[in-house]
């Protein structure tokens, strides 16, 4: 039987609940428990799949095809494992199920309400992975903040589970702020005060309190907030802002979060922490030796949200290559022709980034034509490297419209195209090609020194692919298409061998990057990236 750890947050939203969840799972599972984690979100889109980044930040793809809140993308960073479709559940994907059952007539006359229809299977979905057999803990990170209307049915779901399941199998972490009011020098416990109060109104009560602080939290403090909120003082913890999120698991661990835990779960029998690698990792990342600046280019880079997986993967990659990665956000809509060599200046490499729709688009051709003429590092992903097919089509092949139908529907030069079972979908959701797919490499490419593999599998998430009406002319004039995928023969991967390192995926493997086993593509690109730096200096 698995055991149930809650995680709600108060106060305000943006406390890094995910990233606390995800910390104390990491901890518990350095103990030799097997862990997952899933995030339970009360917008009524039944997936972020069709939200706009700028609303939602960047939507995190599973293995098994699942777009997911991009907490999920921290949890696989954290804990090294897979996610699915299950770990992620919103309001609308629960009312579009009980809806469904109801039109299918399974309530059997009866009138279909919040309680207890919405919130069984609320439960039923809590418990999913749970009676798998497969975990010892299952946390769920409850989104939104206590007392929003839409967060009830969840903590009205959590309460019954309380009562429901045997008291040692469930408890509550609650995230809260505690603000340090500079003018009074003075930590303030009220806000904590009142959300413990608000989410102990709905029959919820915590059994941890997890306070967010710029400042230490001293032993009256403690003993303030755990008299008031009715814990033990051992459960109030002080969770400080870190320089890192990836400290975050060793500040838990000083604090004891996950023992605290383990004592109320009544989990006997577990390990020491085995950190190790963590730890290499942490101090590699935290004693770099030198720097490289790498150029992002995009459209939404006002919000960094929008890219979280590419910013984690470059920290897991400069790790193990001892450099700081300097990423400069550089806009697409703002790069021409004229000005690329300047807005590119001082870079040691360029990511060309995934993306919808027209906005940016010549902007990044523009940073594709500089990086392949220069010989500078690029790495061009999902639209990226659609964006390096068009180019060289057009300055190499000589095909001056040659582009994309989702920008140019009637190009006489469709060199990326709309898949073909793509053209008959209506729909928006989810229906995208989505999720893991193999992808057989060819040997001696510099895409097989990367991996040190033939066969990879890498996710997806796209309408459009390299249209392969085009592709022996492609060949012929030096492109290689060094991954296909071993079914449709997709081109995957496509390289430049007369470039120090020129490569662009129709994947995306900013998405199985983690702190312990970055992502190859990430690691060679930064070293590259470092080469093309130390070559500068010789110059
Ligand atoms: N818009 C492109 C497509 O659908 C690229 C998608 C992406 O970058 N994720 O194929």
């Amino acid at each position: 039987m698995a055991k149930y750890i809650f995680v709600t947050g108060g106060v305000t939203s943006s406390l890094g609940k995910g990233i606390i969840a995800a910390s104390l799972a990491k901890l518990l599972q350095s103990r030799g428990l097997t862990v997952t984690i899933q995030k339970f979100d009360p917008y009524i889109n039944v997936d972020p799949g069709t939200l706009n980044p700028y609303e939602h930040g960047e939507c995190y793809v599973t293995e098994d095809g699942a777009e997911t809140d991009l907490d999920l993308g921290h949890y696989e960073r954290f804990l090294n494992i897979h996610t699915t479709q299950a770990n992620n559940v919103t309001t609308g994907r629960i009312y579009q199920t009980v809806i469904n059952k109801e039109r299918a007539g399974d309530f059997l006359g009866k009138t279909v309400q919040v309680v207890p229809h919405i919130t069984d299977e609320i439960k039923h979905r809590m418990k999913l992975l749970g009676e798998t057999g497969k975990y010892d803990i299952i946390l769920t990170e409850i989104g939104g903040t206590v007392g929003d209307i839409e967060s009830l049915p969840f903590i009205e779901a959590v309460r019954q589970l309380q009562w429901e399941l045997p008291e040692q199998d469930v408890m509550v972490v609650h995230l809260t702020l505690i603000p340090y009011l500079r003018a009074a020098k003075e930590l303030k416990t009220k806000p904590t005060q009142h959300s413990v109060k608000m989410l102990s109104e709905t029959g919820v009560h915590p059994d941890i309190i997890v306070c967010r602080t710029e400042e230490p939290l001293n032993d009256d403090i403690k003993r303030k907030i755990a008299l008031f909120c009715n814990v033990k003082q051992e459960a109030v913890i002080e969770a400080m802002d870190a320089s890192t999120i990836y400290e975050v698991p060793l500040l838990m661990l000083r604090e004891k979060l996950d023992l605290i835990c383990l004592k109320k779960l009544n989990i006997n029998g577990y390990g020491a922490p085995n950190l190790d690698k963590w730890n290499g990792f942490l101090q590699k990342l935290k004693h770099p030796k030198s720097e490289v600046r790498i150029g992002l280019i995009g459209k939404y880079i006002e919000l960094q949200d929008a890219y979280k997986s590419i910013l984690e993967s470059f920290i897991h990659a400069g790790a193990p290559n001892e450099v700081k990665v300097k990423v400069v956000n550089v806009h697409s809509e703002h790069l021409t022709q004229e000005n690329v060599a300047e807005k590119l200046e001082g870079l040691d490499g360029l990511l060309v980034a995934p993306g919808f729709g027209n906005r940016g688009i010549e902007g990044k051709i523009h940073a594709v034509q500089y990086a392949r003429e220069n010989n500078l590092p690029f790495f061009g992903i999902c639209l990226g490297m659609q964006m390096s097919v068009i180019e060289y089509a057009r300055n190499v092949l000589g095909l001056a419209d040659a582009h994309s139908t989702e920008m140019d529907a009637k190009t006489a030069n469709p060199v990326i195209n709309m898949m073909e079972e793509q053209k008959k979908i209506k729909m928006m959701g989810g229906t995208m090609r989505l999720g893991a797919y193999p992808c057989e490499i060819t040997p001696g490419t510099l895409a097989h020194k990367i991996y040190g593999a033939t066969s990879i599998t890498e996710r997806h998430r796209h309408r459009y692919e390299f249209n392969n009406d085009y592709y022996d002319a492609f060949i012929k004039a030096g492109l290689v298409a060094s991954g296909k995928n071993p079914e449709t023969g997709l081109v995957e991967i496509v390289e430049l061998p007369n470039h120090p390192f020129f490569i662009g995926v129709q994947y995306h493997p900013e998405l199985k990057s983690t702190a312990e086993v970055p992502a190859p593509l990430f690691v060679s690109f930064i070293a590259a990236s470092k080469q093309y730096h130390a070559s500068k200096a010789v110059k």
